[in-house]
């Protein structure tokens, strides 16, 4: 009876090179766990966990510190830097609570979110997504290719929660399912909505980072819009076969008529350099596109035969 009214917490936080953040992130968290707890929602065991993701600066010593000094905080190091969507699933692997809640070390998600979350959680939900209301602390060109990623996604038909990053909480049974997941190319955005389980959403506004600089670089922030585009979806290899087929019936057309004007001594008043040129440029560019794409879901197909480890562990810090 007690477990049900009071669930264990852990709330998982992916680290690399946040040394600048993690005192004020670790007290802010703490005092909310605290607050919870007070207030009935939380059991007193619930735990924050921080995984370090391969930091080079001193983030693991500062997590060491933090977890001597109070019992509610564990520490998960992995053997490298693995990133962001893979230090985020080894948390929700090795963490252990009743509900789970991922968040940012940067605290520009909402903690305060997490209220309504538990709440939420209680009234029976599965998987609560944090939804981000706004997006008026991200630039133009952020906002501009996010939209962009989000259309290109629904023309996929990807059922991916706009606005939502990894900002969420997730049952203990949401997150085994999770783990029966053991794709390599993880991209937990599009995993978990598809899980089916009974979710909501809780909105909130997304502030600044506020020390320590971002660690997407506009190649990671590509990377991940390709991974989440490709791996949910075969579209681009029958956008490429469409084309293909039409591009076929194009020079069929074409071949014919050239044919055509052959046999009949027809003046076609062709001097012939546009007319080869062109096509060559364009079907060249065009066969170029499709063997790249084609070649990013043999990449992804070898990525995942090899079946390497998603993580490796390296050490554990705190608990029993
Ligand atoms: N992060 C990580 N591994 C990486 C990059 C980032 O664990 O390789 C963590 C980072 O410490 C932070 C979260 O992922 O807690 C989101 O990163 P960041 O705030 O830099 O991204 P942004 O909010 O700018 O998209
Ligand atoms: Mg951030």
């Amino acid at each position: 009876m007690s477990t049900k009214s009071m669930p264990v917490l852990a709330i998982v936080i992916p680290c690399y090179n946040e040394e600048a953040v993690l005192p004020v992130t670790s007290r802010t968290m703490s005092s909310k766990l605290d607050s919870l707890v007070e207030r009935g929602l939380i059991s007193p065991d619930s735990r924050i966990y921080f995984v370090d993701d391969g930091s080079t600066d001193a983030t693991w010593a500062c997590i060491a510190q933090m977890v001597a000094s109070d019992r509610k905080f564990r520490g998960i190091k992995l053997a490298r830097n693995y990133g962001h969507q893979y230090a985020l699933y080894a948390g929700l692997m090795n963490a252990d609570g009743d509900a789970m809640v991922s968040i940012d070390a940067d605290l520009q998600d909402d903690i305060n979110a997490v209220d309504t979350m538990i709440e939420r959680f209680a009234e029976g939900n599965e998987i609560v997504f944090g939804v981000r209301d706004d997006r008026h602390t991200d630039g133009k060109f952020k906002r501009w290719t996010a939209a962009l990623h989000y259309w290109v996604a629904a023309r996929f038909g990807i059922k991916t929660i706009p606005n939502h990053a990894d900002f969420r909480l997730m049952s203990r049974k949401a997150v085994a399912m999770l783990g029966k997941y053991r794709e390599n190319n993880i991209y937990l955005r599009g995993v978990v909505p598809l899980l089916g389980l009974k979710s909501c959403k809780v909105f909130y506004s997304r502030g600044e980072r506020y020390a320590g600089e971002s660690k997407y670089t506009l190649r990671d922030m590509l990377g991940l819009s390709v991974r989440g585009l490709t791996s949910f979806s075969i579209t681009p290899l029958r956008a490429i076969a469409l084309c293909g087929f039409t591009v076929f019936l194009i020079s069929l057309g074409l071949s014919g008529w050239a044919l055509w004007a052959k046999i009949t001594n027809m003046e076609t008043g062709i001097e012939g350099w546009a007319s080869t040129v062109i096509p060559m440029y364009l079907l060249g560019g065009l066969q170029l596109l499709a063997i790249g794409v084609v070649g990013e879901y043999v990449g992804k197909m070898y990525m995942e035969v090899k079946k390497r480890p998603m993580y490796q562990v390296e050490e554990i810090l705190g608990g029993d």
